[in-house]
Order: C-alpha cells, then sequence, then structure tokens
C-alpha cells in the first residue's frame, strides 16, 4: 500500500513542530517539510535576542487568551488541549531543560535558540521527516486525489494532504495562492512596534525607562500600561509593544501618524489633591529638586520645566492655575507619533488567513478538504512574551492530531 504523503510548505516553528507530531503519531505517513529559503527556522534562531522564548508561564486560559489582539476566542478552545503547560511539557520529556524568568517568560537553559533547532533536527531525523528546502509554493491546485504543488513547474509535486505553516508575511500578495483555493484573507498589517517620535520636549533623556505608565491614542479607547523605555528615536518597551499590538489596524489606518498621552503616575487617583497636599505640607520645598512619585529625577526636572515652573519656585508659590498646568502634564503628556521602528523586536503579522473558514476542532480549511493551517499564516498574533511561538505550537499540535 502506498504511503499517505503529507507536505507542510513552510520550515519555521509550525511546519516543524506539526511534522514531528504527524510523524511520530503516525510512522506510516510520509512527511515533507517544503522551505523556500536554504536555511530552516530562520526565526526561532534569532528569537527572544537569541534565547527564544518559547512560552509564557501563564497557565489561565482566561488570562492566557488576553495576550492576543486576535484570535483570542478561537485560542481558547485549542488552548484547553495544547497550552503553555503541554508545552514545557513536551520540549522537557525530549530532554530540553526550560527555566522560567521572573516575567513569566520561558526559555531554555542554556539561553540559545540553538537548543530547539537542533533538537527539531534531532526529531525530524529520528522520524524520518523529509526536508526540501529552497523549494517556494507558488501555486496549489487541488485534484480529486489530494493537492499538486507549482503544477505548471518540472518540479511539481503532489500530496494528500498539506499543512500551511507560510507564517506571516505583510505583503498581500503572499497570501494569493491561499485566496485561490477560496479562503479569504484579513489584510495584513505589522504588529508589535515601537513609535517614532521626533523633536519631543523629552530628548536627551533617552534611556529612561519607568516601571509603569499609561499610554492612550488620542481620541480613540486605545490604551496600556506597563514598563517604558524612553529611546533615541522616540517610545519603546512593553506597555508600546502592546499598544501597538492592540492598535495595530487602527494605528495602519491612521497611517502611523497619531497623537498619544502619557500618563506617568497612573496609579495615582486625584493628582490636584495630592499635588495641593504637598503644597500644604512641604511649603518651603524647591519644586525642581524634589522629584516625587519615583519619578526619575532627570524626568521629573523636565517635566516640571514643561509646566512652566522656574527652578528655584517653591511649593507655596504656585499658583492653582500652574499646578493644573502640571497636573495635566504629569497625566496626560501629549506627543505627536510619526512613523514606527520594528528594531529586533518580536514583530509579527497581524491578519492573515480568516479563522471563520477554519474548523479548529482539528485545524482544517472548511472550504477546502484536506488543507490544514498552523502558526501566523492565521489571522492570529499575540503580545511579546512567548505568546507567539505558543500559538505556532497549540495549532500546529491540533493540526497534527487533526491528520
Ligand atoms: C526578531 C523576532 C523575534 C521573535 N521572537 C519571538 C520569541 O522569542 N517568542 C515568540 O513567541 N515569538 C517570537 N517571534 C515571533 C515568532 O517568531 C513567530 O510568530 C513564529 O515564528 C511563527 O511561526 P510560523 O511557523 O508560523 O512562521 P515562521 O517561523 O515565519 O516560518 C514560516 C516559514 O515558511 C517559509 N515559507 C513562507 N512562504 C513559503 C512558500 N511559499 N513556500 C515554502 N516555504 C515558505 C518561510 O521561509 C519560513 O521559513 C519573533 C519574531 C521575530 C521577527
Amino acid at each position: 500500500m502506498n504511503k499517505i504523503n503529507i507536505g507542510i510548505i513552510g520550515g519555521g516553528a509550525a511546519g516543524f513542530f506539526a511534522a514531528i507530531e504527524i510523524a511520530s503519531l503516525n510512522p506510516s505517513f510520509h512527511v515533507t517539510i517544503l522551505e523556500k529559503t536554504e536555511k530552516l527556522l530562520t526565526k526561532v534562531l534569532v528569537s527572544g535576542g537569541g534565547r527564544c522564548n518559547i512560552t509564557n508561564a501563564c497557565f489561565d486560559t482566561d488570562e492566557l487568551i488576553k495576550n492576543y489582539p486576535r484570535g483570542n476566542k478561537e485560542l481558547r478552545n485549542i488552548f484547553h488541549r495544547f497550552n503553555p503547560a503541554d508545552t514545557i511539557e513536551w520540549f522537557e520529556s525530549k530532554g530540553v531543560q526550560l527555566k522560567t524568568e521572573k516575567d513569566n517568560r520561558v526559555f531554555p537553559v542554556t539561553d540559545n535558540s540553538e537548543t530547539i533547532i537542533n533538537l527539531f533536527l534531532q526529531l525530524t531525523g529520528k522520524y524520518n521527516v523529509e526536508i526540501i528546502k529552497d523549494y517556494s509554493v507558488k501555486e496549489i491546485e487541488k485534484s480529486s486525489y489530494g493537492f499538486i504543488l507549482n503544477p505548471d513547474s518540472k518540479f511539481k509535486i503532489t500530496f494528500d494532504k498539506l499543512v500551511i505553516a507560510t507564517g506571516g508575511n505583510s505583503r498581500p500578495e503572499f497570501y494569493s495562492m491561499f485566496e485561490k483555493l477560496g479562503h479569504t484573507i484579513i489584510p495584513p498589517v505589522p504588529s508589535l512596534f515601537t513609535f517614532n517620535v521626533e523633536n519631543h520636549p523629552l530628548e536627551g533623556l533617552e534611556g529612561i525607562s519607568l516601571e509603569k505608565v499609561k499610554v492612550k491614542i488620542t481620541d480613540t479607547k486605545l490604551q496600556q500600561e506597563g514598563p517604558f523605555l524612553l529611546t533615541h528615536w522616540g517610545f519603546s518597551g512593553p506597555v508600546i509593544l502592546k499598544l501597538s499590538a492592540f492598535g495595530a489596524r487602527l494605528i495602519n489606518d491612521m497611517n502611523y501618524n497619531f497623537d498619544v498621552e502619557i500618563n506617568w503616575v497612573p496609579d495615582v487617583n486625584d493628582i490636584m489633591k495630592y499635588l495641593t497636599d504637598i503644597k500644604s505640607n512641604f511649603p518651603n520645598k524647591i519644586i525642581h529638586s524634589a522629584s516625587q512619585f519615583y519619578l526619575p529625577l532627570r524626568l521629573w526636572k523636565r517635566l516640571v520645566e514643561l509646566a512652566g515652573i522656574n527652578e528655584d519656585l517653591k511649593w507655596t508659590e504656585t499658583s492653582k492655575e500652574k499646578l493644573k498646568t502640571f497636573s495635566d502634564i504629569l497625566t496626560a503628556n501629549r506627543f505627536q507619533v510619526k512613523g514606527k521602528t520594528t528594531f529586533k523586536e518580536e514583530f509579527v503579522t497581524a491578519g492573515g488567513v480568516s479563522l471563520k473558514e477554519v474548523d479548529f476542532k482539528n485545524m482544517e480549511s472548511k472550504i477546502c478538504k484536506g488543507l490544514y493551517f498552523a502558526g501566523e499564516v492565521l489571522d492570529i498574533d499575540g503580545i511579546t512574551g512567548g505568546f507567539n511561538f505558543q500559538s505556532a505550537w497549540s495549532t500546529a499540535f491540533i493540526a497534527a492530531n487533526g491528520i
């Protein structure tokens, strides 16, 4: 009897995971990974600053899905079947020792993404997965017995079933072969980027970081809280990346030109009362030189200057209007964002194959039987912290089990 041929398009995180699972679950299948470049697992190699943040130790499904701006509803079901605890067990059972850092990100103890790559290569070897590099799939034809890849070329290959694990891409043309098979593509836009802010009044303070600020996109409901970093090109840090993810589409619609308001003291409820209290408790203190709210002194001084408060002014000498201006600067400091930067960060694509057309019980297309999807090619993306690999492993696991 002929072996069942399974083709996996894409030699990245989801493709390798699916291949290993399929081949180990059913050794009678012949599994082939087709990768368009001459390198395998490129993103895994550079991921997590070369350390590969494989997942996040977030074990509560309700909490976990909050980290996915797109796909959270569908992921809820599949996380019941393969979640971060399963990821940790999967890697550890195969000999990879892991560690969880204090922000819940999980890495191999070697702090080296090659540990993960070596494991994948070793397991694909063990389960006889065939790997074809330099093979770019440009067209997929559905036939009565399966699928023909690149049917008009001399290198056409046929498979009984296919797993699409091509990852994300910001160019819409990338998805046209899936559209030709009947799938709807949610227009791709970048997610997880930092904000460029030119000539802003905080220039010279680069490198300052804060544990918690609130950043809001002006005139929208979009806001996030978290750690913040001032860079030489603008604003960065987890709060900005998170805002870029949840606002990915809206920010794209605004052509990456928009205003943000920063609340430097998000935990203070009534800022005017707080400032008035300081004024009455420390009337003779000079405002400029004594930072409040644990703000770095350099930042505090700059904010004081922005409020038009002189260097030698004492609290008792401030008018109510001045205090009001200062409170506005502390809680809604406005900046103009002009452009974005994806700089070594874990950038991903929002958009991709519409989730409505995929059966999340097995990741099979509802439109084209025998076609399965896994990873970032789908309209699923997470924030930084290991969530993107987690959705790649989970969808690949479900697809493999479906097959
Ligand atoms: C710099 C960086 C760091 C990151 N760090 C992390 C991290 O630490 N933790 C985390 O969770 N996420 C991280 N991410 C995100 C994560 O890497 C991706 O979400 C994940 O790799 C998606 O897996 P995938 O298999 O779907 O796609 P990919 O890993 O992108 O793999 C897709 C593969 O398919 C191939 N391919 C595409 N089209 C074709 C075609 N037509 N024919 C044949 N082959 C094709 C591509 O060449 C590629 O090898 C990072 C991303 C970047 C850019």
